[in-house]
Parts: C-alpha cells; structure tokens; sequence
C-alpha cells in the first residue's frame, strides 16, 4: 500500500544559496497525491509537484518552478529523505524559496520523518520498472538507467583536488541502505568553489558547518569526514532524491559518472519520452519488500544525525 507521514514533521533552516531562515513543515497527504511542495509564503499558496516535468535545470541543485515563475530550490535531500524512507504522499509547507540546508546531509530529515512515523493509505502502491536501457551524455558525464528488479545506484566521481581524487560506490537500495549508509553524506565543495559561488549570489548560507570543503590535501571542515567515500556517498544521496521526481520508486539499476542535477532530469525526461522504455508494475509482497525504506528503525540512523 502506499503510505504518508503519520503526523506533520517541522524542520527549521537556511537556504543553502540564499542563507535564508525558512520553514519547512511536512505534512500527511492523500492517496495518489505524491510529493507536492506548497509556497505558504506567497499569495495563494501555490503548489509545485516535485516532479521531473517540473524540475528547472541548474548546475548546483534541484529546481522545482511552476508556469508562473514560483520555485523552490533544492529540493534533493529532502526528497531523499522522503524516497529512502519510503513516503509516497506528502505535502511539504516551505515558507520561503529554498529547502534549509541543516547539515549538508539528509540526516536531520531522515530523523524526523521516523521519528514522526509512517501510516499506511488506502490505496495500492506501484512503480515504475524500466524495461530498456535509457542514457544521456554530456561530455565526460553520462547517466544511464537499465534494467533491474530493485532500485541499484552506481556512482563515479573523478576530481582533480587530491582529497576527493577517484572515487566509486555501488549500492542495492533495498533494506534501509540509504538510511544506514547514505543518508549522513554531507554536500561537498572545493575551496576555490566558495569564492566563485559567493561572488554569483550563492552559497550565502553556506558554512564549514553545513558542507565538506575539500583544498588540495586538506579537509577545512572541522572534525573531518563521516566516511573516507562521504563525497561519492552524497552524489548516490543526490541521484536518489532526484530520481524521485520520477514520481514514484524506480525498479532499475541507475549509473552515474561524473553526473550531476541536470544530466539525471535529463535521463527522466528522455525515460518518459518514449512509452516503450518503462511500465507501471503494482506492488506485491515481493516488490514492496525490495523497497528503499523496508524495515529501517531510528536505530539504523547513523549516530550524527
Ligand atoms: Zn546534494
């Protein structure tokens, strides 16, 4: 069955880019209703599905916009947290522009959705099973979905700055592995990234507090890293949030290398483009228990959160 938040969950923050204080309450919704993000700041309190066909392309993160210009930004660890928990239903209450950043990582998202709890709606769940291979490139990027029976990630990320270097991870996201092995990686950045960001407008809430940034040898933030691989670990964090704007869970094997935001809207736009390549499968037992978010508990939370 599909499933929605048991009770609303209040999150508090600032934006990442803006450095904005916002507010973001996630509350239950309806069947069929998936994730929905509503602007409660703004006039009317207009409603952004985080979906692919919604999803504005942007280098730094994922941009939700409607016909009438209204965005939210950086949506991908919340919807993360959502997908590795397995909610299918909720309606996320912002009152500003951007998702707060906390930590860098979904972590403190991951927390308060478990502790909160999910409860079961009346209606049956599907997905959406890929049935042919499906691949974008963009220079030394490429995003490619295959065949799978559960949601797999495979990520490679190659970096000049020695402290992050060549790094590759595989995951199968059945049994709760987003939870015990992802949802803690914070986002990263280069420090000669910060200066280029800052003088765009960006970054503003940026601090060594809720980002890794990596110079040359050396790790600036305090405490070091949560994993030897924490940087790969958040581009598989990112790449599930993102893939949730398919607007359901994906049973399929996702690779990226070297792949980013806007090369993995791409690969959902080029999915859905061609009905051949994809079917909508219900959800039996068997299904269900391959699922991102199966039988996790708060015990499975990493101890930083
Ligand atoms: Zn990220």
């Amino acid at each position: 069955m599909q499933t929605t938040l048991h009770s609303p969950v209040t999150f508090d923050g600032v934006g990442l880019h803006s450095g904005a204080p916002v507010r973001v309450v996630l509350r239950p919704a309806g069947a069929e209703s998936g994730i929905v993000f509503r602007r409660v700041d703004l006039p009317g309190q207009p409603i952004l599905p985080a979906r692919w066909d919604h999803v504005v392309v942007s280098p730094l993160n994922t941009r939700l916009v409607t016909a009438a210009g209204v965005t939210v930004s950086t949506i991908e660890h919340l919807m993360a947290a959502l997908s590795g928990c397995g909610v299918h239903n909720a309606v996320v209450d912002i009152d500003g522009p951007e998702v707060p950043i906390l930590d860098g990582s979904a972590a403190a998202f991951v927390r308060g959705i478990m502790h909160v709890g999910l409860a079961t709606v009346s209606a049956p769940l599907r997905a959406i099973e890929i049935l042919r291979d499906v691949t974008v490139t963009d220079g030394v990027s490429t995003a490619s979905l295959t065949p799978a029976t559960t949601l797999q990630i495979d990520f490679q990320i190659d970096f000049e700055e020695p402290a992050i270097g060549r790094q590759q991870k595989s995951l199968n996201m059945a049994n709760g592995a987003f939870v015990r092995q992802l949802c803690d990686s914070r986002t990263f950045c280069r420090a000669s990234d910060v200066d280029v960001m800052r003088a765009n407008g960006l970054a503003l809430g940026g601090t060594l507090n809720n980002a890794v940034v990596f110079d040359g040898h050396q790790v600036l933030t305090p405490g070091g890293l949560r994993h030897p691989d924490e940087a790969v670990r958040h581009k598989m964090l990112d790449a599930l949030g993102d893939l949730y704007t398919a607007g359901a869970p994906i049973l399929g094997r996702y690779t990226g290398i070297r792949a980013g935001h806007a090369i993995t809207n791409r690969l959902l736009r080029q999915l859905f483009d061609q009905p051949e390549n994809w079917r909508w499968v219900a959800c039996d037992a068997a299904i269900a228990a391959r699922l991102p978010g199966v039988g996790v508990s708060l015990a499975d939370l990493p101890a930083v959160a």
